[in-house]
């Protein structure tokens, strides 16, 4: 069986209301939609999704890789997470400070571990081992605590701008990788739903999602699997994620999440409950197409 190649990616769902000018969002968006493509067709989806999310980590435009948001104590601590649906294998990082891009160590840790998941300091000492290219040292920025008891509080807080990207290739083979400083003010040591396999992101044999917005949302409802299984019953991509996020909106209220899928049959989606999630896609042979856009800023 042959498949047409899509990539998808998303700036994170949230308020958006920032600094940030929407010139370089879409420029970022589609940056990251041709290279990733390009990658695909001349690789793999794992590498599309990879080169996909290395991008939008590189632009500093988002709150992932360079332009990550500081925890409390006014530093940066990443997570990122990658996954082969067609082996059904993982990587991840979480509360990793040296690497300047952490999706790639991600997939270190997929190709060449034993293990899925790696933390804080053994991460970035095998970044360092492997010679990964260093985060520049940035000035501490004191952010304001997140005081609030749980998290339905802390839903002002939710700017938006994570990255994750999901993609086919021509074998029909599904991947999905996720990165994201966190969120802002966070506690050191906080890991959200991006490096989670099953929550931040997921992918099998016919479906490859990624999540974006409130990670303990996210983490808690398991969501990118979740959705892998409603579509399993649905065979739908836009009823599954629909599905999952009504879910959602009962259980924990609006403006939490935001969810993304592609499927087998290069159907492509976003549903989210905040104010915009900025997504895009890319099918073999045409032009990129760009969506969930903030209209204010
Ligand atoms: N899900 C991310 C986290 O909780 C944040 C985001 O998507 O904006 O770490």
């Amino acid at each position: 069986m042959k498949c047409l190649p899509v990539i998808a990616v998303h700036g994170g769902a949230g308020h958006w209301r920032t600094k940030k000018s929407l010139e370089g969002i879409l420029k970022y968006i589609e940056e990251s939609l041709t290279a990733g493509m390009e990658s695909i067709l001349e690789k793999n989806a794992v590498e599309g999704v990879l080169k996909a999310v290395m991008v939008l980590e590189d632009s500093g435009e988002f709150n992932a890789g360079l332009g990550s948001v500081p925890n409390i104590d006014g530093e940066i601590e990443m997570d990122a997470g990658i996954m082969d649906g067609s082996r059904g294998d993982a990587g991840a990082v979480a509360a990793v400070r040296y690497v300047k891009n952490p999706v790639l160590l991600a997939y270190y840790v997929l190709k060449n571990t034993n293990h899925v998941l790696i933390v804080g300091e053994g991460a970035d000492r095998l970044a360092e081992q492997l010679g990964l290219e260093k985060m520049p040292i940035r000035e501490r920025q004191r952010r304001d605590p997140v005081l609030s008891s749980r998290f339905w509080a802390r839903k002002e807080e939710l700017t938006g701008d994570t990255v994750g990207a999901v993609g086919i290739d021509s074998e029909c083979r599904l991947a999905a990788a996720s990165s994201t400083g966190g969120l802002a003010g966070k506690l050191k040591g906080r890991v959200g739903d991006t490096p989670i396999p099953g929550a931040g992101f997921y992918a099998d044999e016919n479906v490859a999602v990624v999540a974006t917005g409130i990670g303990e949302v996210i983490t808690l409802g398991a969501l990118s699997r979740r959705v892998a299984e409603a579509w399993q019953a649905t065979k739908r991509i836009e009823i599954a994620l629909r599905l999952v996020l009504n879910e959602v909106n009962v259980r924990y209220g609006e403006n939490t999440v935001g969810l993304l899928g592609v499927d087998i049959y290069g159907n492509v989606h976003a549903e989210y409950n905040t104010e915009a999630m900025p997504w895009g896609y890319l099918r073999y042979g045409e032009n990129p197409v760009i969506k969930g856009l903030p209209t204010r800023m």
